[in-house]
């Protein structure tokens, strides 16, 4: 059987046996995929340095006949980000970014705007800028990620009566309904819905950073930063929409990625 060749970004991996590991990669065609790499913790191992987490590679595998762990022939590095590597905040951020990349791809399932996402990130990051820039572009991410994967907040017109929103000082996003409510639709609870979370209050600059995230990564007209008090507004929301679109995806701002992995 001939090999098959993938482009894929690494996202960790375990060892397995004395000599072997399994890692985890994201790829474009089919999403999230694991391949055993025979030999990668041997000292001379021709892996060394090739299938570090954050890495763009090329990989060459061996299908296996079912089951869906591969064995992984040669590796190319195409990009290795070193720079991510070398600043605590821009690390942190694609760790989180990987994180919540791989939470929300599944195997067997073509993955190529994700992967395009997470490639994209992995590159700003690689020049990272100061610490606001980069939450500032991992606040963009989460709402690119939430529209890629069918969840972008309706912010338009109001999620329960339908009417157009005009423009004013600040809005109502309840996350439940996936969206922003008119003045009168905000205010009048939902029929039963007290197990959902209350509505909250959102500013224009907020909800137009949101809402440009959505479309584009970067966002479009986004330079630099955001200003600190819509940053915090921005991240509070994705947090609490996210984390009812997508369960425990979505921990907090500011909290530790998970170690290990
Ligand atoms: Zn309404």
């Amino acid at each position: 059987m001939d090999p098959a060749r993938q482009n894929a970004i690494i996202v960790g991996g375990v060892n397995y046996s004395d000599s072997s590991r399994v890692i985890w990669a994201i790829t474009p065609d089919y999403g999230r995929q694991s391949f055993l790499v025979k030999g990668a913790r041997r000292a001379r191992s021709k892996y060394l340095g090739c299938l570090e987490t954050f890495n763009h590679v090329e990989l060459i595998y061996h299908k296996g006949r079912g089951g869906s762990l591969f064995t992984l022939r040669e590796v190319d590095v195409v990009e290795h980000f070193s720079g991510i590597r070398r600043s605590l905040d821009a690390f942190w951020a694609a760790s989180e970014a990987v994180e919540l990349v791989k939470s929300v791809v599944h195997e067997e399932q073509e993955s190529n705007d994700a992967f395009g996402l997470l490639l994209e990130f992995l590159r700003q990051m690689d020049s990272p800028a100061d610490p606001a820039a980069v939450k500032t572009l991992l606040a963009a991410l989460r709402w690119r990620l939430a529209a890629i994967t069918g969840h972008e907040p309706q912010l338009v017109d109001c999620v329960r009566c339908g009417t157009r929103l005009t423009h004013q000082e600040k809005y109502r996003f309840l996350p439940a309904q996936g969206g922003i409510a008119c003045n009168q639709c905000g205010t009048v609870p939902a029929g039963g819905g007290t197990d959902q979370p209350p509505a909250l209050l959102v500013s224009y600059p907020a909800l137009r950073f949101i809402y440009r995230s959505g479309r584009k990564f970067p966002p479009a007209e986004q330079t630099g930063t955001l200003p600190p008090e819509v940053l915090k507004e921005v991240e509070t929301i994705a947090g609490r929409y996210l984390a009812y679109h997508f369960g425990e995806t979505a921990r907090p701002a500011g909290s530790q990625p998970k170690t290990g992995g």
